[in-house]
């Protein structure tokens, strides 16, 4: 069975970007649905439930087609917002370093201009989805968008960095201003993790 984990911060560690009532219902009732619907959808293939969440995303052919499409939606919304908290921290002005930065600079031409770019890209959203700095399997960096919860592993690509921006991620706080609630959520990106998952995958 899939579980819900625990943010790895306090519900108002991310205030006042994000604001706590929008994390408790993000965490405790959006994020809880999609581990309940992906158990639901799973049940009785206990080799399924038993892997982890990447990587029967990455094995996506391999869920019989009856559940394929509520594995993509619901495993799709576990993977995406157990990465999305792992990726937020309470705001520390950090910035990229290392090899992450050396990376950005040359994908993008400066950290600024990746910014730039990626905010277009999650605003250019057409409704729910997310925007995803990506990791190749041959190791380069690029930005997708993603409609709904369709996560970037079953197209074996790696997520690095990632926001949300279905309504249900801002709409409380910053009602139809996604340009707003974008821009107060670069202060809440974990540069630390995401020069982690860079590195290690
Ligand atoms: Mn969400």
């Amino acid at each position: 069975m899939f579980t819900l984990p625990d943010l790895p911060y306090p519900l108002d560690a991310l205030e006042p970007y994000i604001d706590r009532a929008t994390m408790e219902i993000h965490h405790g009732k959006h994020h809880r649905a999609y581990v309940d619907n992906l158990n639901k959808a799973l049940a009785g293939q206990d080799a399924l439930l038993k892997m982890p969440i990447e990587e029967l995303l990455k094995n996506i052919a391999q869920v019989p087609d009856g559940s394929r499409q509520a594995v993509i939606n619901h495993g799709g919304g576990h993977a995406n917002h157990s990465f999305f908290w792992q990726v937020m921290a309470p705001p520390q002005n950090s910035s990229p370093a290392g090899k992450l930065l050396t990376a950005l600079n040359s994908a993008f031409g400066s950290v600024d201009k990746f910014k730039e770019a990626f905010t277009a890209r999650a605003m250019s959203v057409f409704g729910s989805g997310w925007a995803f700095l990506i990791k190749k399997p041959d190791g380069s960096l690029a930005l997708k968008r993603h409609s709904f919860q369709n996560s970037p592993l079953m197209h074996g690509n790696t997520p690095i960095l990632g926001v949300d921006v279905w309504e249900h991620a801002y709409y409380l706080k910053y009602q139809n201003r996604r340009a707003d609630y974008i821009q107060a959520w670069w202060h809440v990106v974990n540069w630390q993790t995401v020069g982690d998952l860079f590195n290690s995958r």
